[in-house]
């Protein structure tokens, strides 16, 4: 194995137990925040925050693995690789870093994409004070895309109702009602939940007590399933036109792309994670993206999701088909092989970059 790839892990105990030891060899200061639930070991699962720099360093780094639990072995990899590079070393004085690791433990842990209350963590910063936003495309096929049971019959005439939308409204339609978040439907997929989760309580806290000193936000949430298989694509959710999407073409230049003006691989999303820096570091200006990096075709990467969902309600973990679902989910969202590993990191090194340059001339 590569070293690059032996910084990667199988499982969650092992990415934390490997980030740990990374953050104590570099001298970064490390908080436990416990999430109320445990992983299929029954082993205990924690947002664990690094901190590096002065106390009241102006210009702060912010790093995040796992907003969607499983994905978080890319962005735990990625960190970890940067750590063991030495990058800390060379931070300016005015700039230090905040590396998230497990904003969502659970799904981490469960190897799935939702989290312990079957919540898109990503999904799920919005004002849950107002009415949540319709999705209507979603409604449409919310039944085909949660068959009771997984069976031919069932699986044809799903596949009836889908390929009808798609029809109807494109590929990316369909993507675009699948993923872009839901809010009727707690059992289904992409559901952005009532009420603010676990994370969602507990990154505002980390925001809050971490970065009120910050003056200037430079965020990079890791995330894996959507483009060409290895290649980091950066993802910018803010409204164009606001001062946090120019900031980010100023850093990230042209190859930055925006759901909103249908440059992405993304649907246009909505109560994204990297919405809550503003609100709770109201102080600091921010300048967010998220790196996703393609692992396998689109309609693999959600009908692996689907079938995680299905099991998660109607099947069994511990069957052969649990096990096969399990694994055909993780391999979509984190495919073995060092090679993956090697390009994941390639592209994170060199965005980093970015991302600090821009936080030095700033
Ligand atoms: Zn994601």
């Amino acid at each position: 194995m590569s070293s690059v790839a032996s910084h990667f892990a199988d499982s969650y105990a092992e990415a934390r137990e490997k980030f740990c030891a990374s953050v104590a060899a570099t001298g970064g200061s490390l908080r436990s925040l416990r999430n109320p639930t445990l992983g299929p070991d029954g082993g205990r699962l924690f947002m664990d925050v690094a901190r590096y720099g002065a106390d009241d360093a102006p210009k702060m780094l912010v790093l995040m693995a796992a907003t969607h639990g499983v994905e978080g072995y890319c962005g735990s990899g990625a960190m970890i690789n940067w750590l063991r590079a030495g990058r800390v070393a060379s931070l300016p004085a005015d700039t230090g870093a905040l590396l998230i690791h497990g904003v969502n433990p659970h799904g981490f842990a469960w190897i799935r994409r939702v989290n312990e209350d079957n919540v898109d963590v990503n999904r799920n910063f919005v004002d849950h004070g107002k009415p949540h936003p319709p999705n209507a495309g979603y409604l449409a096929i919310a039944d085909a895309l949660k068959p009771v049971s997984y069976d031919d019959a069932s699986l044809a005439e799903s596949k009836r109702v889908i390929d009808a939308f798609t029809q109807e409204h494109g590929a990316f339609g369909f993507q675009q009602a699948v993923s872009g978040g839901q809010y009727s439907h707690p059992q289904g997929l992409f559901f952005g939940g009532h009420k603010p989760t676990w994370t969602n309580r507990t990154i505002r806290r980390v925001i809050r007590e971490e970065l009120s000193h910050a003056r200037l936000i430079g965020c990079i949430d890791f995330h894996t399933g959507l483009g060409p298989f290895g290649y980091g694509e950066l993802i910018n959710v803010s409204p164009p036109g606001s001062a946090a999407f120019e900031m980010a073409k100023h850093w990230y230049g042209e190859e930055m792309t925006s759901p909103e003006q249908g440059s992405s691989t993304s649907a246009v999303v909505i109560g994204a994670v990297l919405d809550a820096f503003s609100q709770e570091a109201p102080e600091a200006a921010f300048c967010g993206i998220a790196l996703e990096y393609g692992t396998y075709p689109v309609d693999e990467v959600l009908e692996a999701v689907r079938r995680d969902n299905w099991l998660h309600i109607h099947g069994d973990l511990n069957s052969t088909q649990g096990r096969a679902f399990k694994a055909y989910l993780r391999e979509r969202f984190y495919p073995a092989g060092a090679k993956w590993a090697e390009m994941v990191w390639t592209r994170a090194d060199e965005t980093i970059g970015m991302a600090l340059r821009g936080l030095a001339s700033s």
